[in-house]
């Protein structure tokens, strides 16, 4: 499922930084809040218990 926007309900990009994701709206050309985003009619909420492990390359 694609989180929406608050604002206009679009679809959001999602862009993923290093340990976090970023959700970005197209239309409104802005960076939309996790907290703030739609997901299947919820807010979306980071799950404390599911933390995927990141492996940095290199070195
Ligand atoms: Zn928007």
């Amino acid at each position: 499922m694609t989180p929406k926007c608050p604002d206009c309900l679009n679809e959001v990009e999602i862009l993923k930084a290093c340990g976090s994701t970023d959700l970005f709206c197209n239309h409104c050309n802005q960076l939309v809040s996790k907290r703030k985003a739609i997901i299947d009619g919820q807010v979306v909420a980071p799950s404390p218990e599911h933390q995927p492990s990141i492996k940095v390359t290199g070195h």
